[in-house]
């Protein structure tokens, strides 16, 4: 069991990404509060209020609402999905309230809109054409797996017989979920297949598909492992594409029941999930609080040593959820 390992805070990278305004918020609220700073590295908050103050955040890079899908993709995930094929494991999170774009830049709005698809599926190709042109003296062999975090209970989307699966921990393998369905595959064809399949497994098991896939996290996971035929030697790398939860607090829904329940379980998971990034961001050598929750439990391996990890918060433009965005750039600073 590992606790403690080197982390250096520059393998934490932190972006966030405004998208544009929707049409009903372009009809009620059109007022502009944010600027992004001319080496968009600053977002910059105009006081709403009289006599408050003008707030900074600073990130990597901070999108505005007509930056295209590539330039998020080359900023925020090329360099880890690079990594991943020199045999390093990496995460990527999209982070924020419900409706500020997580899966639109995660996924896009949909599989098959080839020009407007996000960093999963830019993902697939970088990673099919990287091995197309590698040297034929390496073998690699890619696989998937499709697993979705709902009230702290994990559920196979690639297999929807297994039940709730438990997180393991051993020496060999690391932190791993028990009887995970992973998929060998050979072609970006099969995988996106394998994505459509996983994600109607979200659907089925709930109809009112908004609320659930708002409530739950959802972690692919693509592993490229890879063996040099000339020297034997082998390396294997572990990326993490997660849309996590909806941010947004219980307050404004008036949760109550199941609502609140769930609230409660996602809010404590993201706590623990700012805990353990904040750590690693500031380079601790010391205790990472990995175990307080099953998200941050799940990716021990791929948050922290030598693993990449970006976090895209993703936000309204909107003044109505002025609130919400305010609460998630500030996650985005303590991740840093
Ligand atoms: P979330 O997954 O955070 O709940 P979505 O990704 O579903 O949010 O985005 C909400 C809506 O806004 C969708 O209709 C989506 O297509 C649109 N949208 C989100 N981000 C962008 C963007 N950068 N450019 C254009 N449309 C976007
Ligand atoms: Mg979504």
């Amino acid at each position: 069991m590992e606790t403690s390992r080197d982390t250096n805070p520059n393998n934490v990278r932190v972006f966030c990404r405004f998208r544009p305004l929707s049409t009903n918020e372009a009809q009620i609220f059109q007022t502009k509060f944010i600027d992004i700073s001319s080496d968009c590295k600053s977002i910059i908050i105009q006081p709403s209020k009289q006599g408050a103050d003008t707030q900074i955040f600073n990130y990597d890079h901070a999108f505005a609402s007509e930056s295209s899908q590539e330039l998020v993709y080359e900023l925020s995930a090329k360099p880890i999905v690079d990594s991943v094929m020199h045999g390093f494991n990496g995460t990527i999170f999209a982070y924020g309230q419900t409706a500020s774009g997580k899966t639109y830049t995660m996924m896009g709005p949909s599989l098959d809109s080839s020009d407007h698809v996000g960093i999963i599926p830019r993902t697939i190709s970088t990673v099919f054409s990287e091995i197309d042109n590698s040297e034929s003296s390496v073998e690699f062999s890619v696989k998937v797996s499709y697993c979705e975090l709902y009230m702290e209970d994990v559920k196979d989307l690639l297999n929807e017989n297994k039940g709730k699966l438990k997180i393991r921990e051993d020496k060999a393998r690391g932190v791993y979920l028990e009887g995970l369905t992973e998929v060998y595959v050979s072609s970006g064809e099969e995988v996106y297949e394998l994505l459509e399949y996983g994600n109607s497994n979200r659907v089925v098991g709930f109809t009112r598909m908004n609320e659930r896939s708002s409530r739950s996290h959802s972690i692919f996971t693509l592993t490229v492992s890879q063996t040099n035929t000339v020297d034997l030697s082998q390396k294997s790398g572990k990326l993490h594409l997660i849309d996590l939860a909806g941010s947004e607090k219980v307050s404004k829904t008036g949760a109550e029941g199941t609502r609140l329940e769930e609230a409660k379980k996602i809010n404590k998971s993201l706590t623990a999930l700012g805990l353990v990034i904040n750590s690693l961001s500031k380079g601790a050598k010391g205790h990472i609080p990995y175990r307080d929750s099953k998200l941050t439990w799940i990716l021990q391996d791929s948050l922290g040593g030598n693993s990449l990890t970006s976090v895209i918060i993703t936000c309204s433009p909107s003044l109505y959820n002025e609130d919400e965005t305010i609460s998630s750039l500030r996650f985005g600073i303590r991740a840093k």
